[in-house]
């Protein structure tokens, strides 16, 4: 399940939901999650094209929307503000 809606600037980073496996794996961008069998994963968990991932979710619809959230909050906000060098929140250490 991709996350659609690419924002400019960020080409190339392609949001999916990811599953996490039973054994720790993680579904790669071509796992359509929706079509797994229940109890297939433990978490959802936001990817993205680029090789980042988010942190686990509960296996609920409001966990898919907090996964996806979390790409595009924390993963997509990280990498505009790297390519722009506008940061938009505040700096840590
Ligand atoms: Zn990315």
């Amino acid at each position: 399940m991709l996350f659609t809606g690419t924002v400019p600037g960020v080409e190339g980073h392609v949001g999916y939901l990811a599953g996490r496996y039973r054994n720790g794996a993680l579904s790669d961008v071509w796992t359509d999650v929706s079509r797994c069998a229940e109890r297939t994963f433990t978490a959802w968990v936001a990817g993205c094209s680029c090789g980042w991932y988010g942190t686990g979710r509960p296996l609920t619809t409001v966990g898919q929307f907090a996964a996806r959230r979390q790409w595009a909050t924390e993963h997509l906000a990280g990498v505009l503000a790297d390519a722009t060098g506008v940061v938009t929140t505040s700096a840590t250490g």
